[in-house]
């Protein structure tokens, strides 16, 4: 089934527990700092059932049609399939929405691929694929101990529970959990959130390794927001991006939540918790998600850097001309390291295909490393722009301000309300609010640099390299004659 926007919009409105500091929000669709990206969530769901879209972000089995991202991928075709739908959902937010409701759907999905590394579970994982896909639902995660929880003596010592979420009981129909998982992207506008850990655990924290499913409006669940930017974004005019694409971000604290048995994915097993991710599909999938949705965003920054150069018409520089020249050379390297997982994909059991894990590894980490620098070249690109400009559309409720505004603002480039749109756009994306909690995001949403690094030491083929080496070192003796030729 594919649900409309409207059917998303009621689903949330479900009792679910979201603070804003000390606010109690009863309706995340009415709320001044949620109802228009709200809104942008639903128009998704919408999208993919306009017939122009139907054979891009859905595909039929047995007579019923499912989003895109459900697909698990048995040829290539697959994979170009699912990737033409994370890039069509990433266009329709200019790739601002990092988990949209294709990400976390998408681990799942190759999760599935390889049911037998969950063991006892391995029913539940395939059962809670064919739940996502047939409600159609939007699932979030939160797969990262706090901070506040990574020091266990602090507590013990004190004899305080452990911040972090965990089991606390075992009943006949499920577990208990309480505690508290960082951070929730999305949470706000979803319909479950899925717990786990992405990070290794010892074998001591067994209680934490719970994997498992949960509504978000489940008893004893409540959301911590950060800061909505959408409620600073009164005028869509001066802030276009915090207006309606401020997919936020939560902290999940559970107080006894009770998961049915058939939500559990793992369960007192340390290894197995972070196994799941890196011995399925289940990463690899999610993150090329992650890779499309950042070459997605990548054509906005580098159409923006232009705009703003052709702005204050410094584009025939060719100086200027050289930094675009690297801005769209750094867009299409993304894209040929995308386009490179499908061609490169890899064949797995049972006749399923991946994505090409190292192409994808590597992605992820250009894409880390460079979204600062990028940024930092389209604020170099904007000089003083962005100050120049009246604090906020209200100018234009007063005609007289107005016609001065367009007296002394327009350039021979461009008008005066269209330079204005520009940088308060071109302000969005590098210096606002809403622009530092993407840098932040693009840093760190798949962990760490260290963490995305050690993904890359992982795949990469060691006995390979070293057998380059040993063949070029074995070519030639001591004496500098040719010892042997191979
Ligand atoms: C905007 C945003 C959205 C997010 N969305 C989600 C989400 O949807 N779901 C989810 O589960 N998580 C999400 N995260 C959380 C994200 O996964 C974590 O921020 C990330 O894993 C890093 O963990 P941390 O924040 O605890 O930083 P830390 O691990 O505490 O790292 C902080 C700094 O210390 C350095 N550091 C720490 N330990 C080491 C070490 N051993 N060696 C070298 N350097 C080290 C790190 O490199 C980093 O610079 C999100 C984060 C952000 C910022």
């Amino acid at each position: 089934m594919l649900k409309t926007g409207a059917q998303h919009l009621e689903s949330l409105r479900d009792g679910r527990v979201v603070y804003i500091g000390g606010e109690r929000v009863h309706d995340v669709t009415t709320h001044p700092a949620f109802r228009h990206a709200a809104r942008t969530f639903a128009a998704l769901y919408d999208a993919k059932r306009a017939p122009e879209n139907l054979d891009v972000l859905s595909f039929e089995e047995d007579g019923e049609r499912y989003s895109a991202y459900f697909l698990p991928a048995k040829s290539k075709d697959d994979l170009a399939f699912r990737s033409a739908a994370h890039r069509k959902i990433a266009d329709l937010t200019y790739g601002m929405f990092g988990r949209s409701p294709d990400h976390v759907s998408s681990f799942v999905t190759g999760m599935i691929t390889r049911p037998d590394v969950f063991g006892r579970f391995a029913g539940n994982i395939q059962a809670y694929h064919r739940h996502l896909r047939e409600t159609d639902s939007y699932a979030v995660y939160a797969i990262i101990a706090p901070q506040a929880g990574r020091q266990p003596e602090f507590y013990r010592e004190r004899n305080l529970p452990l911040p972090t979420l965990q089991v606390v009981r075992e009943d006949d129909d499920g577990v208990v959990v309480s505690g508290m998982k960082m951070l929730a992207t999305g949470a706000v506008f979803a319909n479950e959130i899925w717990i786990g850990n992405i990070m290794p655990l010892a074998p001591d924290q067994a209680a934490q390794s719970i994997t498992c499913a949960i509504p978000c409006n489940a008893p004893g669940l409540s959301l911590w927001s950060r800061k909505p930017f959408e409620l600073d974004a009164s005028r869509e005019f001066d802030n276009p991006l915090a207006y309606r694409f401020d997919e936020s971000d939560s902290m999940v604290l559970c107080d006894e939540v009770k998961v049915p048995w058939e939500r559990v994915f793992v369960h007192n097993d340390a290894a197995l918790a972070r196994k799941i991710y890196v011995e399925t599909a289940g990463h690899c999938y999610g993150n090329h998600q992650s890779n499309v949705r950042y070459w997605a965003k990548m054509q906005l920054l580098v159409g923006l850097a232009s705009k703003i150069a052709q702005s204050s018409g410094a584009d025939d520089n060719p100086k200027v001309r050289e930094t675009l020249g690297r801005l769209a050379a750094m867009e299409a390297t993304l894209g040929g390291m995308i386009m490179g997982q499908i061609q490169g994909a890899e064949s797995w059991p049972d006749g399923y295909v991946t994505f090409n894990r190292r192409f994808m590894y590597a992605a992820l980490n250009w894409c880390t490393e460079n979204y600062s620098s990028i940024i930092d070249i389209i604020r170099e690109l904007c000089g003083g722009s962005v100050f120049q400009m009246p604090a906020d559309s209200s100018i234009f409720d007063d005609p007289s301000l107005t016609r001065t505004f367009e007296t002394f603002w327009t350039t021979p480039q461009s008008s005066a309300v269209d330079r204005m749109k520009l940088f308060k756009l071109a302000w969005e994306v590098v210096g606002s609010e809403f622009a530092g909690r993407h840098l932040q995001y693009e840093k760190f949403y798949a962990g760490a640099p260290f963490v995305v690094r050690n993904y890359n030491f992982m795949h990469a083929p060691w006995a390979e390299f070293h057998e380059v080496v040993d063949g070029l070192l074995d070519s030639y003796g001591v004496t500098g004659k040719l010892a042997r030729v191979a």
